[in-house]
C-alpha cells in the first residue's frame, strides 16, 4: 500500500485539516441535520473527495463510534472500504465515460439502496455535467426520495446553476497551506521511521505545489534508506540550489555576458527542467521583492519576475523549452526584454496610437460587454509605469461606468497588493449584469487572482470606487495575451 493510500484520512478524527469544514459537519451530525444535497466547493487537492468519501461512509454506517466517526468494521464500513457497496456511487463529471449514461444514473437513484440505509451519490467536478444531467438532478433535489443523498464536489461554483446551489448545504474547502502539508510530511515521517530534513520537506512542498498528494509520493520516493535529503532531492530532481540562483539573477542584474552564457550552459548541459527552475526562480525572486521594497534594485527584480513569470506561461507551446529561455535570458541582458522586436521603437509605436477616446461598447445578443486593448502597444510585457495603464473605460447593463485605470492605480496604492495591481494589467476584463470577468493571460496569473481573498478584496475594492458590487470571476483566456512580440514568437 503507497504512503498516500496508508495516511488517506479516513474519518473526522484522521482529517487533520479544513478545521471549519470538519466541525461544521460534525455539529450538523451530531444534530442529526442532515440534508439532501451538500456541495463542496474549492481548488483541486484540498480534500473535497476525502472529506466526501467520509462523509458518505458515515451516512451509512450502523455502528458509530464514541466519537462519532464511522466505525470502519461494520459490513458497511468494510463494503465500502473494499469499494464494493453498490450505494456509495462515485462518479467523475469530467471523464466523458460517464457523459451519455449520468443521467439515467441519476434517474435511477429514485429506487431503494441495496444494502445501506441511503444510496449516496459523490459527483466530482459536478460543474462539467451536461445541461439534461443537470436537469434530472434538479428534479430529484425538488422531491428528492428519503433514501438519497447528493455529495457534490466543484471547482467551479459559478458554473453550476443556482437552481441546484440554493438546493443544497454549501461548505467552502479553503486551500492546505505550506505548513499543512510540510506538517503532513512531518507526521508521516515520524511514524514511518524516516528522518526527514525540513527544507528537504519544504522543497518538495514547492514542487508537488499544494497537491498533498503528489508530495506524499514524492517523499516516498526520496526517502532513501530511511533518510530524505535535501541533497539527495536536488540531485535527483534536477533543480538547482539557492547559490546558482542568486549568481543566475546577479548576472542578469551586471550584465555579465559570459557569466550568463557559461550558467545558460551548465543548465542545458544538466538538462534541468526549465518549468521547475523558473518556478524556483520565481520564488527566489519573489523574496528578493520582499527584501529591496524601498530600494531601487526593486524595480529591477519586478522586470525580472515579470519576464520569467511570462516565459512560464508559455512553456506548454513551445517544443524546446530551453531555446525559450535562452532567447529571454539574453533579451534581459541586452535589454530589450520589453521591446517589440520589428523594431517598432517606443516613440514610432506612441506615434501611431490612436487618440484617446471612450471606448464604446454595443450591446451583444448575449448581452456580454467586450473590452478590447485600445492599441497594439498594450501587448507589450507590463512593467509598473504610469503610461503602459491603457485608459479602459467600461459600462455594465445599466449604463454606469467605471474605469478599470483608476481601478488598477487604487489597487497599486494599497500596499502589498502590487502583483495585483500588475496582474490586472495585462488581464482583459468583461462585464455582465453583477458579474465581472477578468482572463487572465496565463496559469501563473490565474493562479494569484484566483483566491477568495483577492476577489473579495477586487469586490469590495469596486464598490468602494464605483458604488456597485460585482462578483468576481477569474478566468484564463490565452488569447487574450494579446501578440507579445509575436516577431520573436515566430523563431518557434
Ligand atoms: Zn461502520
Amino acid at each position: 500500500m503507497s504512503l498516500y493510500q496508508k495516511y488517506r484520512p479516513k474519518d473526522f478524527e484522521s482529517l487533520v485539516w479544513q478545521e471549519f469544514v470538519k466541525i461544521s459537519l460534525q455539529n450538523a451530525m451530531l444534530q442529526w441535520k442532515i440534508v439532501w444535497a451538500y456541495l463542496f466547493y474549492g481548488s483541486r487537492g484540498t480534500g473535497k473527495t476525502s472529506v466526501a468519501r467520509i462523509l458518505a461512509k458515515w451516512l451509512n454506517c450502523l455502528d458509530l463510534t464514541d466519537t462519532w466517526n464511522p466505525c470502519h468494521e461494520c459490513v458497511n464500513c468494510k463494503a465500502f472500504q473494499n469499494d464494493e457497496n453498490l450505494d456509495i456511487i462515485e462518479i467523475d463529471a469530467a471523464s466523458n465515460t460517464w457523459v451519455d449514461n449520468i443521467r439515467e444514473l441519476i434517474e435511477r437513484a429514485q429506487f431503494q439502496p441495496n444494502q445501506s440505509k441511503y444510496k449516496v451519490y459523490i459527483i466530482d467536478e459536478v460543474h462539467m455535467l451536461s445541461k439534461w444531467a443537470f436537469n434530472a438532478l434538479l428534479k430529484i433535489l425538488e422531491e428528492p426520495p428519503v433514501h438519497v443523498k447528493f455529495i457534490l464536489a466543484t471547482t467551479e461554483i459559478h458554473k453550476i446553476p443556482d437552481t441546484i446551489i440554493s438546493r443544497t448545504q454549501r461548505y467552502d474547502f479553503k486551500k492546505i497551506t505550506e505548513q499543512d502539508i510540510v506538517d503532513r510530511l512531518a507526521f508521516i515521517a515520524k511514524s514511518e521511521n524516516i528522518s526527514a530534513e525540513t527544507e528537504a520537506l519544504k522543497l518538495i512542498w514547492r514542487i508537488s505545489k499544494w497537491w498533498l498528494r503528489d508530495a506524499i509520493s514524492l517523499f516516498e520516493q526520496y526517502s532513501i534508506w530511511w533518510n530524505l535529503k535535501l541533497e539527495y532531492l536536488r540531485a535527483n530532481l534536477q533543480l538547482v540550489w539557492d547559490d546558482f540562483l542568486k549568481e543566475f539573477i546577479n548576472s542578469i542584474q551586471t550584465k555579465n555576458r559570459s557569466e550568463i552564457l557559461e550558467k545558460l550552459l551548465f543548465l542545458r548541459e544538466k538538462w534541468i527542467d526549465v518549468k521547475i527552475f523558473l518556478e524556483e526562480i520565481v520564488f527566489f525572486l519573489r523574496d528578493r521583492l520582499m527584501e529591496s521594497f524601498w530600494e531601487n534594485i526593486f524595480h529591477e527584480y519586478i522586470r525580472m519576475f515579470e519576464v520569467f513569470e511570462w516565459i512560464y506561461g508559455k512553456l506548454k507551446y513551445v517544443p524546446n523549452t530551453f531555446t525559450i529561455l535562452e532567447i529571454w535570458v539574453l533579451k534581459l541582458i541586452s535589454g530589450e526584454s520589453t521591446v517589440s522586436a520589428t523594431v517598432q521603437s517606443k516613440s514610432e509605436i506612441q506615434n501611431v496610437q490612436k487618440p484617446r477616446e471612450e471606448i464604446k461598447i454595443e450591446k451583444k445578443a448575449e448581452e456580454k460587454i467586450k473590452i478590447e486593448p485600445e492599441t497594439e502597444t498594450e501587448a507589450e510585457i507590463p512593467e509598473i509605469k504610469e503610461e503602459k495603464i491603457v485608459e479602459k473605460i467600461v459600462k455594465n447593463n445599466t449604463g454606469k461606468k467605471f474605469d478599470i485605470k483608476e481601478l488598477i492605480e487604487s489597487v497599486k496604492k494599497d500596499s502589498w497588493k502590487w502583483f495585483i495591481a500588475m496582474t490586472l494589467i495585462s488581464s482583459r476584463f468583461e462585464i455582465k449584469d453583477d458579474t465581472c470577468n477578468i482572463y487572465t493571460s496565463n496559469d501563473f496569473n490565474f493562479q494569484k487572482l484566483n483566491t477568495p481573498e483577492v476577489k473579495w478584496y477586487l469586490s469590495q475594492k469596486m464598490e468602494t470606487l464605483f458604488s456597485v458590487w460585482y462578483s468576481m470571476v477569474i478566468g484564463l483566456d490565452k488569447k487574450g495575451w494579446n501578440n507579445i512580440l509575436n516577431d520573436v514568437w515566430d523563431i518557434f
